[in-house]
């Protein structure tokens, strides 16, 4: 007898539209391939594929083959990395879409992790002046966060993320069966970002995360979809009482700032984002510990669910002043004082600058050197 596979859906709330995500863990397999399933979300007949080098190898043909039963299909496949997440790659996407003579009912699919879809997102919102795009998913971090809530956009020579636009997808298609291709470090980052979800938001959920994060390590597809579809029920709540950041979506960066200064300091790509935020969380933990926030147990309960997930909890050795600059030229500063987000107790976060400078002081010179 087959036993029915996970699949399940949520809708995000938005001031342009309403959108789901579908979470599914066989849309690799051909009765509910990819394609079927972002076919009805197509508008006109005209499609772009946008993916990298390392993806289309792996999920690229069978969609494109399908699709081409139905639509006008072209790829653009990109180098694969965060350093080519910049305007020489939103370049090549529109002299894709020129060259076809794509107009206005195009449809740009995105097939690959958060770099993939940041950037074909950004092509879509800027191509004629915004046109429809669909997220597909393919690493963990990017179906429980980049994918959802409208961010797109790409780096500057100068910083991250500097170039974008807020534009919201079509749809989400979440195929939890692309995870088993996934790098085990990448599926941890993405882990990195589950437990974040549990800390700000839901102490309910970081007891669930105790009980399967070792079913999800292992790639059980149906609890990383739940997992999945918790994660971006939260995002999508936070999204729509705040899509454009001006006040409890900020909370969704809780680790980020510390984790910022880690990923600066050791070099882009040396530790993976989710790496640094999952250090960055121990760091914001130990704070709101000194604080009075959080207990000593609770700090160590933290720091054993991201040992579960396989993840740093203590940042590399960093001079305090430098950690200190660097946390300076975060966005999360406000006329010089340094704003951070903390935890009043496991599930609950906000953002405060009322916390002594000598107890930052002390967390940031703790590191596993
Ligand atoms: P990524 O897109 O670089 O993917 C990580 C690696 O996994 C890449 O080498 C990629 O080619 C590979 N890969 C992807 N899917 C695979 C699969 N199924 N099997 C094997 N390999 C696969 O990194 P990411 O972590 O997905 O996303 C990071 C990016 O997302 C950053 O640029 C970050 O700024 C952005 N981001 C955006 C938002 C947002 O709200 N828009 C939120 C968080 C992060
Ligand atoms: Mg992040």
């Amino acid at each position: 007898m087959a036993t029915s596979l996970f699949h399940d859906s949520l809708t995000v709330r938005t001031q342009s539209h309403d959108y789901p995500i579908i979470i599914t863990e066989d849309a690799t397999s051909k009765d509910s391939s990819m394609a079927k399933q972002v076919a009805p979300y197509i508008k006109g007949c005209q499609v772009l594929i946008v993916t990298n080098d390392t993806v289309a190898p792996l999920y690229l043909q069978a969609l494109e083959d399908e699709l081409a039963e139905q639509f006008t299909v072209k790829v653009c496949v990109l180098p694969d990395g965060e350093q080519y997440k910049n305007q020489t790659s939103i370049d090549q996407i529109y002299d894709a879409l020129m060259a076809e003579h794509f107009n206005r009912d195009v449809t740009l699919i995105a097939l690959g992790g958060g770099v993939v879809g940041d950037m074909t997102g950004f092509a879509a919102a800027s191509f004629m002046r915004g046109v429809n795009f669909i997220q597909i998913p393919t690493t963990l971090l990017s179906q429980v966060d980049s994918s959802v809530g409208g961010k797109t956009g790409i780096n500057h020579a100068q910083g991250k993320n500097m170039i974008g636009a807020f534009w919201q997808p079509q749809m989400v298609l979440a195929d939890m069966s692309t995870l088993k291709t996934l790098p085990a470090r990448e599926l941890s980052a993405g882990v990195a970002e589950i437990i974040k979800y549990a800390l700000i938001m839901d102490e309910a959920f970081l007891t669930w995360l105790e009980e399967n994060l070792t079913a999800m390590m292992a790639l059980d597809l149906a609890v990383l979809g739940e997992a999945v579809k918790r994660c971006c029920q939260y995002k999508a709540d936070v999204v729509a009482q705040d899509e454009r950041e001006s006040g409890v979506r900020a909370l969704l960066n809780f680790g980020h700032t510390f984790g910022h200064v880690i990923e600066t300091h050791q070099g882009y790509g040396n530790w993976l984002h989710g790496e640094a935020v999952a250090a960055g969380m121990m760091q914001a933990a130990k704070l709101s510990q000194k604080i009075g926030w959080l207990t000593l147990d609770e700090v160590e309960r933290i720091e054993r669910v991201l040992m579960l997930g396989n993840l740093p909890t203590k940042p590399p050795a960093i001079d305090v002043q430098t950690a200190l600059d660097l946390m300076g030229h975060d966005k999360k500063v406000k006329h010089g004082q340094i704003r951070l987000i903390l935890l009043k107790s496991i599930g609950s976060a906000v953002v405060t600058n009322d916390f002594d400078n000598d107890l930052l002081l002390e967390v940031l010179s703790q590191h596993s050197a």
